[in-house]
C-alpha cells in the first residue's frame, strides 16, 4: 500500500485549491497587483468541477443518487465535462444536453468522457421546446430515478464556491483582496466566492463580466429583465438569457459588458504575456479588468483577484483558430496584427 500526500486514490482528491498566480507583463502599464485564479488546474481543466462534486455528493448524502443512476444537465460544456469525469469515478450515467454554440472540441471530449450528448439549438427562448433547459427536463422526465442537477437554479451551486473558492481566495491572498472580477453564466462562482469574500471584508468590490447580448447587466440594475437585449454572441459560458437562480445579484456591486472580439483578443494577449494557456472567458474577465482601470477602479494598493475560469485546449476551433477569428472579422481589424504562421526561409 502506498499512501502519502503525493499519491491520490483518484482525480477527484485534486478538485479545488487551484493555484493563484500573478500577472506581471499583462498587467504591467496598470495601477494594482493583479493575480489570476487559474481554475484550468482542476482535473477536469474547469472551475465546474467544485460544482459537480458538489452537487453530487449532497444527492448521494440525500440517498437519491447510487451507483447506475442516471445524471442530467444542461451544460456549455465545462459543467458536463466534470459531471461525465465524477459518472466514470462513481459508476454513474451521464446524458448531457448541450447548446450548438458549444465547439465541437467540447462535444467531442463529453462523448470521449463517456457521457450521451444531445446538441439542442443555441438561438431559442429558454422555454422553447428545443432549448438545452426543455430537453434536460424531458430527459429528466424519461429517466426514472435520474438526478438533474440544474445548476442554473440550484443553491448548491453557489454553495460549492462559498466553501472552496471563496476561503482559497481569502487565503490566498492572505485577506488582502480588494477587487474580485468574475464571469458570470449560472452566477455560481462569482455569488458564492463573493457572499464568503463579503463576509470576511464588506468592503471588497465584486464585479460581474457579462456579454452583450446577455439580460444580466441590465437586470441587476433595474431588475428589469429586457427581452429586447436578447441576441446572438459568440463567448461561451459568460452571460445568460434568463436571470438564473444561481446568481445572488446582492453581493455583486455592478457588472462590465464586453465584447466579443476584444476578449478574444485578450485571451490570445494572456498566452502570449503569461504563458497561461485559458479559455475564451478568461479572455473576458481580463477584458474586463482593462476596462475597470481605464475607468480608474483600481488604486496602486490594490490586489485584484480575476478568475480564469478554463483551460484554452477547448477552444482550438474556436479562439486559438486563426481561421475561426478570420471568418468572423476579428483579425481584420485595424487594432490588430494580423497572425500568420511564419514560413520558414527555403
Ligand atoms: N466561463 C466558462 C467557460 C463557463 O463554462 C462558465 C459556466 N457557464 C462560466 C465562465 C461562468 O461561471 P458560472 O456559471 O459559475 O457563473
Amino acid at each position: 500500500m502506498i499512501k502519502n500526500n503525493q499519491v491520490f486514490d483518484n482525480v477527484l482528491d485534486l478538485i479545488g485549491n487551484t493555484p493563484l498566480i500573478r500577472l506581471n507583463r499583462i498587467t504591467s502599464k496598470l495601477k494594482g497587483r493583479f493575480f489570476a485564479k487559474v481554475e484550468a488546474f482542476n482535473p477536469g481543466h474547469s472551475s465546474k468541477d467544485r460544482v459537480a462534486l458538489h452537487i453530487i455528493e449532497a444527492a448521494e448524502r440525500k440517498g437519491i443518487l447510487k451507483p447506475g443512476d442516471t445524471i442530467i444537465e444542461t451544460t456549455s460544456g465545462n459543467t458536463g465535462f466534470s459531471l461525465a469525469m465524477i459518472s466514470i469515478i462513481k459508476g454513474y450515467n451521464c446524458i448531457l444536453a448541450v447548446s450548438s454554440k458549444s465547439s465541437s472540441d467540447k462535444i467531442d471530449i463529453l462523448k470521449t468522457m463517456g457521457a450521451t450528448v444531445y446538441v439542442c439549438p443555441a438561438n431559442v427562448k429558454a422555454d422553447d421546446p428545443r432549448s438545452y433547459y426543455e430537453v434536460a427536463k424531458r430527459l429528466h422526465k424519461a429517466h426514472k430515478g435520474s438526478v438533474y442537477i440544474n445548476q442554473y437554479f440550484n443553491d448548491l451551486n453557489i454553495d460549492a464556491h462559498y466553501k472552496t473558492t471563496g476561503p482559497e481566495i481569502w487565503k490566498q491572498t492572505e485577506g488582502k483582496i480588494t477587487h474580485l472580477v468574475a464571469c458570470s453564466g449560472t452566477g455560481g462562482t462569482i455569488s458564492g466566492t463573493s457572499k464568503y469574500l463579503k463576509e470576511q471584508n464588506p468592503n471588497i468590490k465584486v464585479v460581474g463580466v457579462d456579454a452583450y447580448g446577455s439580460v444580466l447587466k441590465t437586470y441587476h440594475e433595474t431588475g428589469v429583465f429586457d427581452e429586447n437585449e436578447i441576441y446572438p454572441y459568440r463567448i461561451e459560458g459568460l452571460g445568460k438569457n434568463l436571470i438564473p437562480k444561481a446568481t445572488d445579484f446582492s453581493v455583486i456591486d455592478k457588472f462590465v459588458k464586453v465584447t466579443d472580439e476584444e476578449s478574444a483578443h485578450s485571451a490570445r494577449l494572456i498566452a502570449k504575456t503569461e504563458g497561461l494557456f485559458v479559455g475564451y472567458t478568461s479572455g473576458a474577465a481580463m477584458q474586463a479588468v482593462f476596462q475597470l482601470e481605464a475607468l480608474g477602479e483600481f488604486d496602486a494598493n490594490d490586489v485584484v483577484v480575476v478568475i480564469f475560469p478554463d483551460h484554452g485546449s477547448r477552444y482550438m476551433s474556436k479562439v486559438y483558430s486563426d481561421k475561426w477569428m478570420q471568418e468572423q472579422g476579428f483579425l481584420s481589424s485595424e487594432n490588430y496584427e494580423t497572425e500568420k504562421t511564419t514560413q520558414y526561409p527555403h
